[in-house]
């Protein structure tokens, strides 16, 4: 998992926000919580078009702030598109925010060192039933594969347990360190955004997959076309993003949903706008499976403890993913049950086939 960090190639000036069917401004004077005082605002930069079907004209869904790494105190809002109903943040960071709103510890950079060992071993075996279904549903062992925002390499290791040569295994990740390490144990690793890499050779790829990436890109669009170009006819791409057509998505729509991860995702789909975006850039979904969400429902209860009226942070420190493994494994169970019985948990992954 990584934070793709956006070049801000869509710059538009703060008055862009005339040309949608909101101008009410009074989200932009909501105060921070008192935790938050302290920290300074950071530049934004609007983005005056819906990112998956570039309509101009949406409308506002919920304001709130970064209550979890608390890096800024600046309001955020996210906006739900007129047209197709996709979700993104507008305003966003500008570029020059991404130090501040990626701080060098960020969790995604090392999450597997930050959690305890039972914890560790539960992802391991969830990682193992996700790609075990991916597999399946390529129906054949992939004879390359790629793996954007790679981080350390976990799914780069499994494919070549699973028998892929290290010499057709890509792994796309921002970490210079990580790159250097990986390319030294013989995969291709690069250390570059979709976007601008030009180390893949069109139609080269069998499977690519993207967990917990596409929600932090600067434009969507461009990163799925890139993706379809470097596959084989007959090619799967593997999207795993947060679903906001949820249950926890709903239950805390007013501001705490975890997975807002207020200001670091940009665009929050649902199974049709992701599909749209996908269909776009010419795949064919093949299947939407629904992972589990127990961060996002760890978080959401601990946002609202901690932030909503009067604080209770010695309870809230209960649901933070971090320190706490009861909730977490409930909650785990809980969307397993969920997603097994047909139900859209707020993790979803969704398989597309590149025609052949
Ligand atoms: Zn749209």
């Amino acid at each position: 998992m990584m934070a793709e960090h956006p070049p801000g190639q869509r710059r538009q000036p703060a008055s862009s926000a005339s040309h949608t069917s909101d101008p009410n401004d009074a989200w932009r004077r909501i105060a921070p919580p008192p935790e938050l005082q302290r920290c300074a605002a950071v530049a934004t930069q609007a983005v005056a078009t819906c990112p998956v079907c570039e309509h101009a004209h949406y409308r506002q869904l919920t304001v709130g702030f970064d209550y979890e790494l608390r890096t800024c105190a600046n309001p955020w809002r996210f906006v739900r598109c007129a047209r197709c109903g996709h979700v993104w943040l507008n305003p966003r960071p500008a570029v020059e925010a991404l130090p501040t709103i990626y701080p060098p510890n960020y969790y995604a950079y090392n999450y597997d060192q930050q959690i305890n060992r039972l914890a560790q071993w539960g992802k391991q075996q969830l990682d193992r039933l996700k790609l075990r279904s991916i597999l399946r549903a390529l129906g054949r062992a992939p004879s390359s594969f790629l793996d954007i925002g790679c981080g350390q390499g976990r799914y780069l290791r499994a494919m070549a347990e699973w028998g892929v040569s290290r010499q057709q295994i890509y792994g796309l990740e921002l970490d210079e360190a990580i790159v250097r390490r990986l390319c030294a144990e013989g995969y291709r690793a690069f250390c570059c955004r979709v976007e601008t890499c030009e180390s893949i050779a069109p139609g080269q790829i069998d499977l690519a997959t993207m967990f917990h990436v596409i929600e932090h890109v600067d434009s969507p669009r461009t990163v799925v076309h890139r993706v379809a170009r470097w596959l084989a006819p007959g090619g799967v791409f593997a999207v795993e993003t947060p679903n906001i057509d949820s249950l926890d998505a709903r239950l805390f729509a007013d501001r705490w949903w975890g997975g807002y991860h207020i200001p670091r995702h940009w665009n929050l789909f649902t199974p049709e706008t992701l599909a749209r975006l996908l269909q776009d850039a010419g795949f064919e979904i093949v299947t939407t499976r629904y992972q589990t969400g127990h961060s996002f429902w760890m978080y959401s209860l601990h946002h609202r403890l901690r932030y909503a009226g009067r604080p209770h942070p010695r309870a809230a420190r209960w649901f933070d993913p971090f320190q706490s493994l009861l909730p977490l494994v409930g909650f785990t169970a809980f969307d397993l049950l969920r997603g097994r019985l047909g139900f859209r948990t707020s993790a979803m992954l969704m398989l597309a086939r590149k025609p052949g």
